[in-house]
């Protein structure tokens, strides 16, 4: 369970300015899409509610506490990236298990979450398998169950898809919006430049533009209203 609170956030690069005066709350549970042109602060945004990147000025906040006051393995922030970086030598299982590994959680609990898992994300028949037998929507989804396996309140995901095929893309959507439902109290933020993945599934659209918000709202809200001939461009709306 978590909210997210950011507000009047900047964030700069020494002197160039990234993010410009940010304000944005989340609530438990939603699933939040950021999307807006390549180069308009996306990622940085995800990096700053993670806690790898501080914040230049303003506040932001996770259940009251501000991220960078939490002790990053107690913040429950799971991440995953567009490159899927698996451990080539290792099995799925084992790829998948070990945050729970490290952590020193027994043999027998690792086996029992990893069968949960891999039912969840449709991969029971590859445990055995190495990443290089597998296709690239498959070890997308070991990169995903490798970070649901630590159970955490907020999830970020930075453009999980990109590297992936039109059909695969289209499939691990599904997918994605079942792990939504199977996940109903973990916190989802998503970034895409992907216009048709964020209207078929967010809860509440982030547009951002050159490091500003240009609009929040539902996806119906984007299509029905776009406050600006740029959200309507981006969303595909006959504004
Ligand atoms: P997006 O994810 O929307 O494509 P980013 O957040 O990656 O955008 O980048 C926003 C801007 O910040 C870009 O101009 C990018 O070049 C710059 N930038 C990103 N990361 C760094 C960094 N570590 N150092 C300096 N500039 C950066
Ligand atoms: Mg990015």
């Amino acid at each position: 369970m978590s909210s997210i609170r950011i507000a009047n956030l900047y964030k700069n690069y020494s002197a160039l300015p990234v993010l410009k005066d940010i304000n944005l709350e989340i609530e438990t549970g939603q699933f939040v899409v950021f999307v807006g042109p390549s180069g308009c602060g996306k990622s940085t945004l995800l990096r700053c509610i993670s806690g790898l990147e501080g914040v230049s000025a303003g506040t932001l906040a996770i259940d009251g506490k501000m991220v960078n006051d939490v002790a990053p393995a107690e913040r429950g922030i799971a991440m995953v990236f567009q490159s899927y970086a698996l451990y080539p030598h290792m099995t799925v299982a084992k790829n998948i298990a070990y945050p729970l590994r490290i952590a020193g959680v027994s043999k027998a609990e690792q086996h029992r979450r990893v069968e949960d898992i891999a039912s969840k994300l449709k991969l029971t028949d590859y445990l055995h398998r190495l990443p290089k037998a597998l296709s690239g929507g498959q070890r997308q989804r070991v990169a995903i169950g490798r970070a649901i396996i630590r159970d955490p309140n907020i999830f970020l995901f930075d453009e999980p898809l990109s590297n992936l095929d039109a059909a695969l893309r289209v499939q691990m959507r599904l997918e994605l919006t079942t792990l939504k439902s199977q996940l109903p109290n973990t916190t989802m933020i998503y970034v895409t430049h992907d216009q048709v993945e964020a209207m078929t599934m967010a809860d509440k659209i982030v547009v951002l533009r050159a490091g500003v918000i240009e609009q929040v709202g539902t996806p119906m809200d984007l299509y029905d209203w776009p406050q600006s001939e740029f959200v309507a461009g981006f969303i595909g709306s006959p504004k």
